[in-house]
């Protein structure tokens, strides 16, 4: 049987690596789809796991050779979905974690409709900021520009099919993986 995409969005900071890499760890049905981008690997992050860390011209090839299923370009940096990867998995009979942004999810709608969209939201955007403050990982430019997304993105959560509140990250963890377990029991 054909597995399915399921996509997780949320604004930067909101906790979705967090909540993602939980989720793997749980359920051996899910695989992450490792998107291509164009910025820089962050600590800790390695090529192949997080991202496919290329070259602009690299990736601009591969807009060229229509090897992405969607992709965005924003903060300076380019990210998208590698067509090859998903489509191999789904039909090994995977569910596919995608970690897009919120125009991406829709995207992947309008190709994979019976993808399962699932929004994590911060309590607050002040919230966000502490998160991504503590975190440290942005500059103060990349920062501002997080920010400033972030309320765009918190538009858009009612067009997808769950949306999780990421105020305490235990509760948020129970509440996503209640999700999957239905999504995996074909509910
Ligand atoms: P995203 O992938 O959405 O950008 P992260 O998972 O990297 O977000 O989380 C942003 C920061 O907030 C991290 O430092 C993470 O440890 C922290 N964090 C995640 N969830 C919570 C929570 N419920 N309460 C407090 N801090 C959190
Ligand atoms: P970050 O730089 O924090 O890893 O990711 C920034 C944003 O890019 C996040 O919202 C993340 O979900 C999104 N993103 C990561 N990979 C892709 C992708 O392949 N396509 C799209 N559209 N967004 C992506």
């Amino acid at each position: 049987m054909r597995g399915k995409v399921i996509v997780i969005s949320a604004p930067s900071g909101s906790g979705k690596t967090t909540i993602v890499k939980y989720l793997l760890s749980e359920f051996p049905e899910l695989i992450f789809s490792v998107s291509a981008t164009t910025r820089k690997p962050r600590k800790g992050e390695t090529h192949g796991k997080e991202y496919f860390f290329i070259s602009e011209e690299e990736f601009k090839k591969k807009i060229e050779e229509n090897q992405f299923v969607e992709w965005e370009k924003f903060y300076d940096y380019y990210y998208g979905t590698l067509r090859d990867y998903v489509d191999k998995n789904l039909d090994e009979g995977k569910f596919v974690v995608l970690e897009l942004d919120v125009k991406g999810a829709l995207n992947i709608k309008k190709q994979y409709p019976d993808a399962e969209l699932i929004f994590i939201a911060p309590p607050s955007i002040e919230e966000l900021k502490k998160r991504l403050i503590q975190r440290n990982t942005e500059t103060e430019e990349d920062f501002k520009k997080r920010i400033e997304r972030a309320e765009m993105e918190m538009s858009y959560k009612d067009k997808f099919d769950y949306v999780v509140i990421n105020d305490n990250l235990d509760e948020a963890k129970q509440n996503a993986k209640k999700i999957i377990e239905n999504i995996i029991r074909g509910g």
